[in-house]
């Protein structure tokens, strides 16, 4: 998955540093944003082969903004896979209705992180292929 360009939303200042520190390592160039906000400022200028979306985000939640995000045409075809820290029963159900493709839980796993991104990009990538066929 090397050159694919990973858009991480998260607030959390050292979870940032780690995420990006695994998929750097692992090929992938990552941009950051603290906040919905700041993603859109991401999102005017490059076209990401993926969004991770926290869920817990000041300002406007994660999920919200996947919803938001799915209904523009300018940005509903970018996967959005949600990072959450809850591991309950019915966040993955509730994930999926506004729009990710998946969830990673947190703390990530930095041995398996990279390889699940790419999973999820190839997985999404097929699935366009499928549907241009
Ligand atoms: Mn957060």
């Amino acid at each position: 998955m090397s050159g694919c360009l990973v858009l991480l939303v998260e607030d959390n200042e050292a979870n940032q540093m780690l995420a990006r520190a695994v998929l750097e390592i692992e090929g992938f160039e990552v941009e950051v944003a603290g906040s919905a906000t700041e993603a859109l400022e991401v999102l005017a200028a490059r076209k990401p082969d993926l969004i991770l979306m926290d869920i817990q985000l000041p300002g406007q939640d994660g999920l919200s903004f996947t919803r938001d995000l799915k209904s523009d045409p300018r940005y509903e075809g970018i996967p959005v896979v949600a990072l959450t820290a809850h591991a309950m029963q019915g966040d993955r159900e509730i994930g999926l209705r506004a729009g990710c493709i998946g969830y990673i839980a947190k703390p990530i796993d930095t041995h398996t992180f990279g390889t699940t991104v790419g999973e999820f990009i190839r997985m999404s990538q097929g699935d366009r292929r499928m549907v241009a066929q």
